[in-house]
């Protein structure tokens, strides 16, 4: 399990000065590298402009096992097998009461989940993206992006120090919670909370349990789970005027914090195995319009999830189909396509809301602590 590789390299798409393609998609995660293949297999011509070049260490790494299907409409459920990411048996929590409880994948018609190398998975559907005809940018710079009175866009990006001009009749915000696009369009953001993710690697190997675990503490939650190659991933979640800055200060409070857990310190025992500790923002946030003329939002870039669901990813691919979908039927002459998928995103985001809070609405131990009053005040609960 776990095999360490050397990192492939995503072909990089050509560099001529300004080039025409149909589509434009910007950002090459999940959702940004889903829709550049989807379109490229429906005879798009796709360039996507990605700004890493798939080798940091990313977060988000457990996967639900119903993400079979998305992979397998993708086309990419071999390769994904053949990468050889860990299964996940399932959850064990602490959330609402003081003893631990099982969430068996078992009994999900799926069976196991996975737990993620999150770079290697981001990099094997780019990969596949370029096999497919998209041309892929790496350490892509986007600088500007205007929309003529034809309805056609022209985007400028610095890759490799030189400039590159796109033409295009499509473009796609994919870059997830930056909203490169979005917000340069203007449209208002709705953010719902100011929740962070203080993550750290550890190298170590990781314990024999292979399960995610949750545990819900005064001041927000932890998480963590083994990743292939003997790695774990650890995170505290909490608000971002709840933990202290400067780097010292933030990695004894993350250690102490950590040793006041039961479960987590529990199944991770060395917290000195753990890396540097990255601040990452984990606010649930939307945009007001996900799309318009010649330009749809996806993905995070659209509307980011708390990591409690566990279905940023899945959602990403998804939502990534789905533009493909509506880019395809609006060039087929369907003048409603558009409305649809804004439609489905809206449907999708009451769905999760209404998800979101009853998760939260579980856990009732701390009542008087600062994090959970704020949960129970933005599900309108009186007692706030
Ligand atoms: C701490 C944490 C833990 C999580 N755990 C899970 C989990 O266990 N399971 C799960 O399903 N989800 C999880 N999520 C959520 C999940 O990671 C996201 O929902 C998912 O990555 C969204 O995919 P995306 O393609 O929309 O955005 P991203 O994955 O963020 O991809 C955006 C891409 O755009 C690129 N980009 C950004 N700005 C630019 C720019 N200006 N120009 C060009 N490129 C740009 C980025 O480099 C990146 O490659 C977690 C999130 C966090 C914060």
């Amino acid at each position: 399990m776990g095999r360490q590789r050397l990192p492939p390299a995503v072909p990089q798409g050509p560099l001529d000065s300004s080039t025409r393609r149909d589509v434009a998609v910007l950002g090459g995660g999940p959702a940004g590298a889903a829709a550049a293949l989807a379109l490229a297999r429906g005879g798009f011509s796709v360039a996507m402009l990605e700004r890493s070049s798939y080798e940091g260490a990313r977060v988000g790494e457990t996967l639900p096992g119903s993400i079979v299907g998305p992979l397998a409409r993708l086309g990419v459920w071999d390769q994904f097998v053949a990468a050889e990411h860990q299964p996940a048996p399932g959850v064990v929590a602490i959330w609402g009461r003081d003893e631990p409880f099982e969430n068996d994948f078992v009994f999900s018609p799926y069976g196991s989940g996975w737990h993620l190398d999150r770079t290697r998975f981001d990099r094997m559907l780019a990969e596949t993206a370029a096999a497919a005809g998209v041309a892929v940018h790496r350490g892509a710079r986007l600088e500007g992006c205007e929309c003529d009175s034809r309805g056609r866009w022209h985007l400028r990006a610095r890759v490799e120090g030189e400039t590159l001009g796109i033409t295009a009749g499509w473009i796609l915000d994919a870059t997830g919670q930056a909203a490169w696009l979005g917000r340069r369009l203007g449209v208002p953001r709705r953010v719902t909370d100011r929740l962070v993710a203080l993550v750290a690697f550890a190298t170590h190997a990781a314990p024999a349990e292979q399960f995610t675990a949750l545990e819900a503490v005064p001041d927000g939650w932890w998480y963590a789970a083994p990743l292939p190659a003997g790695k774990w991933v650890a995170g505290y979640f909490t608000d971002s005027d709840l933990f202290p800055h400067g780097s010292a200060e933030l990695r004894r409070f993350w250690c102490e914090r950590w040793r006041r857990t039961r479960l987590i310190s529990g199944l991770f025992p060395d917290v000195d195995a753990c890396g540097p500790i990255r601040i990452v923002s984990a606010a649930s946030r939307r945009l007001d319009r996900v799309a318009g003329r010649g330009w749809l939002a996806i993905g995070d870039a659209a509307q980011s999830y708390d990591p409690l669901s566990g279905q940023g990813i899945t959602k990403a691919l998804e939502s990534g189909m789905a533009a493909a979908a509506a880019i395809g039927a609006t060039r087929g002459g369907d003048p409603t396509a558009l409305d649809r998928f804004a439609a489905g995103a809206e449907r999708e985001s009451r769905l999760y809301q209404a998800q979101h809070a009853k998760h939260y609405a579980r856990e009732g131990r701390w009542p008087d602590a600062m994090f959970w009053r704020r949960r129970r005040a933005a599900r309108g609960d009186p007692r706030a």
